[in-house]
Formats: structure tokens, C-alpha cells, sequence
């Protein structure tokens, strides 16, 4: 990461200064853009420009602060007081126009407030502020559900396009692309603003409408960044990625155009944003995925079981190994499994089609065998599995395991899982991970995994994520997920490894928030020696766009394979200004770390 930064300093540095000002200016007006406006340069848009910016997207220009403004002046003031109390509440940070769902990342970013936001109601808002920002020269940010590890949504000196306003959801019965007539069938599917978050669709399409959308497994995150990241939810095993079932979005490109795109029409535009990452086509508007017939049974398996000795410990990660590929290697077992570095496996599965007593029986060998050696394991959590209605499975008003947001006037399906409560506001120390190929669950190879799972779990804690590879799953799910730009490697992968740690909120100006850099460092050394213990069972492994290590020195390669070539051919066709930039984004190695600069 060093080096790439230093790489892209020496760059600015070496350019900056034999250039004059008025060359840059020249160069601006010719077809290659050189340099973006700051509110420090004189070219920055004088308040009365800024004026008809707002009357042109009918006063909906904001000026936005920074989550903890209120407790520079005043740390003892309600004002403040409030930030703190909600701080944990993902939904209210959502709602907050400098909002980030995390607090930063050690040595990567640090959450800073645009200039300006438009609080956009349609697309003719977001064409206004598209427009202003590529005639200004703007350093132009899109925000929805402000879930970005990698702080992609927010920057400073920017002009932001929010779009948390643009919620609507719609249902239908048979929908046909615009353009396609006469080449594919109309399906049942749901059309949702890009401020809609996936909470809002499962309300709409699984609660009270009984049928199924595949989105994403954390509720707060927006629909739009989640498809143009891939995107996985618990299900993903059965269905594949969300990015798989779009049917059609609505876009506003980089010249201010509104494009209906599809498979028919603009399909490459449509391919890039199914999994080419959030942030770097244009600013999606609206969305409609495909749904599907509901299970009748979600269900989960959990506990959590103590090893007495490394040697049990290695026993019991390669017996949990084999009996994933046995038993729970198929459309059905999505979520997690995380290997401790105190020698505990902790299981916090989910199912999908299989009701109770067949949600039993692919667990009891397992349960079972773990339970006939009690010298050797210790169960510190109940082993226990469960099924019942998929329909209640989003619904709060009767799911336990969902905290509601209890903020008065909030929508009352409006919810997240106590399982994600850790990680609202997280500040990073450091996250890996890659994709792990199915072909070490052959027998001949389960050894060298179960080996390397170990030696990498004596750093840090491995999460194993079976939903997050698509091996395994149905061939319409495959096929479907094939059709996406995500790296190739996922459909080949039976998990995606995550290796990640950090610490309640630290964000800028947060009352009593500190982070101990020397600690962090060393974990962050922890991420990536497991990292690197798994990646020598797959040196060439992917890794999932939005998941993923910041400072990954191959991103291009890790997060789309040999897609990257055809990205970036979409990119020049749309987007040949670079107008819509985001760190290790499609195209972003022409431009200064910070989006400012063209660097080549
Ligand atoms: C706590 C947490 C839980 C998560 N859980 C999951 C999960 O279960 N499954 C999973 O696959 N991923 C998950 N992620 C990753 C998440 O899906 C991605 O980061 C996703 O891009 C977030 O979308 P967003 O709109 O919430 O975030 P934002 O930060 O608003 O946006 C993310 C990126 O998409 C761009 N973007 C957003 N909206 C638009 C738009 N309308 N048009 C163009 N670009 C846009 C932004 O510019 C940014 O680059 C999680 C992340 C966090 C922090």
C-alpha cells in the first residue's frame, strides 16, 4: 500500500510543478480533464452558481457536517448527547447526509463531509447535480446506504449525490425490460428507488407479499451499492448474487443522460453494473430485480465448541471440513463458521428449503461426534438447529433475533440483527479476504485446508462465509451469476474467507473515542499473516470488491479476473472523463489517490 501511494505521490509531484496553472486550465477545457476544483481554488462556483443549483433540484442542496459537529462547541449539549445515543443505530447514521456506516480505517481513510449534497427525489435532481459537477469540475461522490468498507461514498471537497430519499418500491406480477419484447418472457419482480435499503425490499416482497428478492444479509445496506458491488445475502447459496437477477436499472451517465439500461438496450453499461463495483458508471436511479417463489422454511444452525488442545483443535476443523463437504456443500447452508485463534469453532449458519427435522439431520453427525468426546471438546454454546416460516424470517414485529429502529416516525418494519449490532460504527484495523476454490473439499485435498485453516487461525480470527462463494449452488443460480462482471472465481469458490478486525466507533471529533495505532498496527500485521496462510493454498485467489483488503496491491485481478479488460472498455464508452471515480474503482488508476488529479 506504501508503495502504491508513494508510486501516485511521485506522480503528482513530478507534474505539478512544470506545469502552470493555465495549462491546466487549458488542458481542462480539452478533452482530458486534469484536475478538480477545490472550494480553495478561484474557480471553485461562487454562492450565487451554488444558488441555482438548489433552485434547480427544488432547494434540496445541503450543506452537510460531519457526524459530531455539535460536540466540538458544545460536547455537553443535547445536541451532542443525542449523535451519541444513536451512534449504534445504523439506520439513523443512514439518515445523516455525512453519515458512514464505518468510523474509518487505520492508515486508509478517515469520514469526511462533502461540500454540498444533493438530497435527490428523482433523476431530473440527480441530472442537475451530474451536470454541475462535470461542467465545475467537481469531485463528484454517490451515496445510498453509506455501507462502503472503503469509504467510497464520502469525500471531502466533494459534491455528494445522496440518495437515501428515492425509496419507493414497487411490485409486479410480470415484467417485461424496455426494449426486450419478443426476446425474453416477462417475470414477477420488484422495482426500488436506490435509496432503498434491502430491509425495505424484504418488507415489501417477502413479508407482505410472500415471495422472494435476493439481496443482501446486513438490512441496512442500500440495494443500489450491494448490486453494483455483486452482492450476497444468507440465500446466496440457492440464488446466487444479487447483481444476478437485475432486470433492468434506471442510470444517469457521466454526459447527464437518463438511460433505461438492460439486457436489450445499453447491455454493456447494464453487464458493468451488475458487480463492477459501486460508484463508477453513473448514478443509479432505480432498480428492478427478479423475484422468485418464497421457500416455505429459513432456517439456522449455531454453538460454539471449545477444543482442550491444538491437536483436538486440528481434529475438529478437519472433521467440521468434511462434514461441510458431506452434508452442507449445496443450495440450501449459506452464512458462517469463524475459527478462533482460543481454539473454538463458532457456527452461526442459516438454511434455506429444509424444515426442521431435515435442518437436524444434516447437523446431528457433526453434533454428535463433538458431544461422544467431551475429554477433548467443550460445548461453551448450545449446538442446536432450527426452521420455520420463511415468511416471518424479515418481519421484527415477531423475529427475535432483529432489533427494531425504535426512533419515533420510523417505518416499523425497519430493523437490523442483533448478530451485526458489533459492527455499526466499526472503526478498521484491518479486513483480507479471498475466495476459497471448491476444489479443496475433494477428500485428497480437505487435509491441506483443514492445515492451512488452522495455521491461519493462529493469528486471527477466520471467518468462513459459504453464502459469499457460489460453488455449490443451483445451475440457474451459476448460470445467472455468470452473467455478471464479478470475478469468475466466485463461481468456483465455496466460501469467501474474511479475515478482519477493529473497534467501537472512533469517529472524528467523537467524544472519548481513541484508537491505539500501535495495537491496531500489530493487528493489522495479525490480518495479514492469516491472510497469507490461506492465500498459499490459493496464491491466484479473488476477492469480493466490497470485503476486501484496501491496500490490495492486485485489485483489478482480485475483484473481477479477466472481466477487468471489458470494464474498463465500458468505462472509456461512459465515463472516458473519469467523472464518476471511487478508490480502487473501474478506471481509478488514472487518478490521484484522492480523485483530484489525473495522474496519467
Ligand atoms: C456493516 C456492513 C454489512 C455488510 N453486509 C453485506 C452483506 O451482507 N452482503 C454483501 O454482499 N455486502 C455487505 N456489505 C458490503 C456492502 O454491500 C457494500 O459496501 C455496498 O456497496 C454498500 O452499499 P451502500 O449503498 O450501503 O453503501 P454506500 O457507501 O452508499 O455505497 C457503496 C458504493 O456504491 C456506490 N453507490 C451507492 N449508491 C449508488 C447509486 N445509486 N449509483 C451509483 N453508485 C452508488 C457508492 O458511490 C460507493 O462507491 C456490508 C457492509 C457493511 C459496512
Amino acid at each position: 500500500m506504501r508503495r502504491r501511494e508513494i508510486l501516485k505521490g511521485l506522480v503528482t509531484a513530478s507534474l505539478a510543478p512544470v506545469l502552470p496553472l493555465s495549462a491546466w486550465a487549458v488542458r481542462a477545457q480539452g478533452n482530458t480533464l486534469a484536475r478538480r476544483i477545490r472550494p480553495s481554488d478561484p474557480a471553485w462556483p461562487k454562492p450565487a452558481d451554488w444558488a441555482k443549483l438548489k433552485e434547480a433540484v427544488g432547494g434540496n442542496l445541503i450543506e452537510p457536517h460531519a457526524l459530531f459537529t455539535a460536540c466540538e462547541t458544545a460536547p455537553e449539549g443535547t445536541a451532542c448527547v443525542d449523535v451519541e445515543k444513536s451512534i449504534r443505530n445504523p439506520f439513523y447514521i443512514g439518515d445523516q447526509p455525512a453519515g458512514t456506516e464505518v468510523s474509518g480505517w487505520l492508515d486508509a481513510w478517515t469520514p469526511a463531509p462533502s461540500a454540498y449534497a444533493v438530497k435527490a427525489r428523482h433523476a431530473a435532481d440527480v441530472t442537475a447535480a451530474v451536470n454541475f459537477a462535470r461542467q465545475r469540475r467537481l469531485r463528484l461522490v454517490v451515496k445510498g446506504g453509506g455501507h462502503s468498507y472503503q469509504g467510497t461514498s464520502n469525500a471531502a471537497d466533494s459534491l455528494l449525490v445522496w440518495t437515501r430519499a428515492m425509496n419507493q418500491v414497487t411490485l409486479h406480477d410480470a415484467f417485461m425490460p424496455q426494449g426486450c419484447d419478443g426476446k425474453t418472457a416477462p417475470v414477477p419482480a420488484v422495482t426500488a428507488g436506490a435509496g432503498a435499503m434491502w430491509i425495505d425490499l424484504y418488507h415489501a416482497v417477502t413479508t407482505v407479499a410472500g415471495r422472494y428478492v435476493q439481496g443482501g444479509g446486513c438490512t441496512s445496506v442500500g440495494t443500489a451499492g450491494l448490486v453494483q458491488s455483486g452482492g450476497f445475502g444468507s440465500f446466496s447459496k440457492g440464488f446466487g448474487t444479487a447483481a444476478a437477477h437485475l432486470l433492468e436499472a434506471e442510470v444517469v451517465t457521466a454526459d447527464g443522460k437518463v438511460r433505461t439500461v438492460n439486457a436489450c438496450k445499453d447491455p454493456e453499461l447494464f453487464w458493468a453494473l451488475k458487480g463492477g463495483g459501486g460508484g463508477s458508471w453513473g448514478v443509479v436511479t432505480r432498480q428492478t430485480l427478479r423475484t422468485f417463489d418464497l421457500p416455505t422454511y429459513f432456517g439456522s444452525a449455531w454453538g460454539t465448541i471449545k477444543a482442550h488442545s491444538d491437536t483436538a483443535y486440528r481434529e475438529l476443523i478437519a472433521r467440521f471440513v468434511d462434514h461441510y463437504a458431506r452434508h452442507l456443500f449445496n443450495p440450501h447452508w449459506g452464512e458462517q463458521v469463524h475459527l478462533h485463534p482460543a481454539n473454538t469453532l463458532e457456527v452461526s449458519m442459516v438454511c434455506q428449503g429444509l424444515n426442521a427435522a431435515a435442518a437436524r439431520a444434516a447437523w446431528q453427525p457433526f453434533f454428535a461426534w463433538v458431544r461422544a468426546r467431551p475429554q477433548d471438546f467443550e460445548v461453551i454454546d448450545d449446538l442446536n438447529t432450527y426452521a420455520g416460516s420463511a415468511r416471518g424470517w424479515w418481519d421484527i414485529r415477531h423475529n427475535p433475533s432483529m432489533v427494531p429502529d425504535s426512533r419515533p416516525g420510523a417505518p416499523t418494519w425497519h430493523g437490523w440483527w442483533k448478530g451485526d449490532s458489533a459492527q455499526v460504527g466499526a472503526f478498521l484495523y484491518g479486513y483480507d479476504s479471498l475466495w476459497l476454490p471448491a476444489a479443496l473439499l475433494h477428500a485428497g485435498r480437505q487435509a491441506e485446508l483443514a492445515q492451512a485453516l488452522f495455521a491461519a487461525s493462529r493469528h486471527e480470527q477466520v471467518q468462513l462465509h459459504f453464502n459469499k462463494g457460489i460453488a455449490g449452488s443451483t445451475v440457474e443460480a451459476i448460470a445467472a451469476t455468470r452473467q455478471t462482471a464479478t470475478n469468475p472465481g466466485v463461481l468456483d469458490a465455496f466460501a469467501l474467507a474474511i479475515i478482519a478486525n477493529g473497534q467501537r466507533p472512533a469517529y472524528p471529533g467523537m467524544p472519548g473515542a481513541a484508537v491505539d495505532q500501535a495495537a491496531a498496527r500489530e493487528d493489522a500485521e495479525r490480518i495479514a499473516a492469516a491472510a497469507q496462510a490461506l492465500r498459499k493454498l490459493a496464491p491466484d485467489a479473488g476477492s469480493y470488491v466490497s470485503e476486501s483488503n484496501y491496500f490490495n496491491p492486485r485489485w483489478q485481478a482480485a475483484y473481477w479476473g479477466g472481466n477487468y479488460r471489458r470494464l474498463r472498455a465500458v468505462k472509456a464508452k461512459y465515463d472516458p472523463d473519469g467523472l464518476f471515480f471511487g478508490h480502487n474503482g473501474v478506471g481509478s488508476e488514472a487518478w490521484s489517490a484522492d480523485g483530484f488529479t489525473r495522474a496519467r
